[in-house]
């Protein structure tokens, strides 16, 4: 099988396993126990908390680890909502391509009260900057956008909105989790207050992630407990904590030479699939975008018998965000960069990994070839 599915998930590298193991054996005593077991596990988890930081270019005292960016997000949000609020400020403003979780936890907050904008993309994906001049004032609370979008891969102008988000007094929140293992990661250089980080897009375990609260920043906590210095209760996933560490060290070893190999393939993987037919289209094409993701669509052809075909040819891949996928309804992202509902239910993605080779690109163009090139002749001479 060939995997071309590492923005939905990856695979847990050999380094995250074998911490996940050592702790699941050795480490299993709660880090808030006074005993010698239980502070073993504590120095264990100021360990690991360095190392992340490291990665992420922040302080430990910065990280707050959540179950993943599901949870850092909705506490980015929720929280910085709650202190907008104190001083008055009402208003979040998020790009109209956020992750699904996210996009219904704002729809939630504008039933409640709370005044919601979503900023528009424009046709290639990016986000339209002078919309954003115009909708962040002073009475916004929180500025929250995607580092990158998981399904275009498009990356968005984060370094800008920070600059307009402090300029109106608001918080700038980044869902960095498509970024990870896919660019340099500097929270301390971004301009951002607040970043949501997952490490199983980072080939570390599910169930585990972070986020950074620029210090000096101090959010209601959504979980209440005395862990993670009373900003998230519970008592911390120490295997999860130290499979991402050993994650994103192994991460950081190749970075460099992962970003050169990512782009080396998404080159071939395009151009070899453009070659195939004038009907093939990638979007995005013409804006900074990761290395490893490719959206695209073969003429109107159906998502789902796209991807059905291509499982059967020995490609794995989905359509949209992997949490949307298996349903009928076309991609919000497409939608919102202005394609018509077939066009977005068309769209598929493929996300490659550092572990996928040159051999796997060349395979998964074949299947394309033989697997769905004869159902675009047989649309097109359908097509009146
Ligand atoms: N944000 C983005 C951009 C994502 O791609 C995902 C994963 N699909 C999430 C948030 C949710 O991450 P998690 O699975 O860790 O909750």
């Amino acid at each position: 099988m060939i995997y071309l599915d590492h923005n939905a998930t990856t695979r847990p590298c050999a380094e995250a396993i074998e911490e996940v193991q050592d702790a699941l054996l050795t480490l299993w005593a709660n880090p808030s126990s006074t005993h010698a077991a239980g502070q073993a596990a504590r120095r264990a988890l100021a360990d690991a908390r360095t190392r992340v930081a490291s990665f992420l270019g922040c302080q430990g005292a910065e990280l707050v680890f959540t179950s993943g960016a599901t949870e850092a997000n909705h506490m980015a949000l929720l929280g910085g909502l709650a202190a907008g609020r104190t001083a008055g400020r009402n208003r979040l403003v998020l790009s109209s391509v956020e992750h699904p979780a996210q996009l219904t936890l704002a729809q939630r907050l504008r039933g409640e009260g709370v005044a919601v904008d979503l900023l528009p993309v424009q046709t290639d994906g990016s986000l339209d900057l002078a919309a954003a001049e115009r909708l962040i004032g002073p009475d916004v609370a929180l500025v929250s956008v995607m580092g990158a979008n998981n399904e275009t891969g498009v990356c968005m102008p984060v370094a800008a909105l920070a600059r307009l988000a402090q300029a109106a007094g608001a918080l700038m929140h980044v869902d960095a989790t498509q970024l990870a293992g896919k660019s340099e990661l500097r929270f301390d250089a971004s301009g951002a207050d607040l970043w949501s980080v997952s490490a199983h897009k980072l080939h570390g375990p599910k169930g585990i992630g972070a986020l950074v609260m620029r210090k000096g920043l101090a959010l209601p906590a959504l979980l209440s407990g005395r862990q993670e210095r009373q900003r998230r209760g519970g008592t911390e996933n120490l295997p999860g904590i130290l499979g991402f560490a050993a994650a994103a060290e192994r991460a950081a070893l190749t970075l460099r030479a992962d970003l050169a190999h990512l782009h080396e393939l998404q080159q071939r993987l395009e151009q070899g699939l453009l070659a195939l037919s004038p009907q093939v289209h990638v979007y995005g094409r013409s804006v900074a975008r990761l290395p490893n993701t490719t959206c695209l669509r073969l003429g109107t052809l159906d998502a789902d018998q796209v991807l059905s075909r291509l499982e059967r040819a020995g490609v794995l891949a989905s359509s949209g965000a992997a949490c949307s996928a298996g349903g009928t309804q076309p991609s919000h992202v497409l939608l919102a960069m202005g394609e018509p509902a077939d066009r977005a239910k068309a769209a598929i993605r493929l996300s490659t990994g550092r572990d996928t080779t040159v051999d796997d690109i060349e395979r998964a163009i074949a299947a394309v070839r033989t697997a769905l090139l004869p159902l675009l002749a047989d649309a097109t001479q359908a097509t009146p």
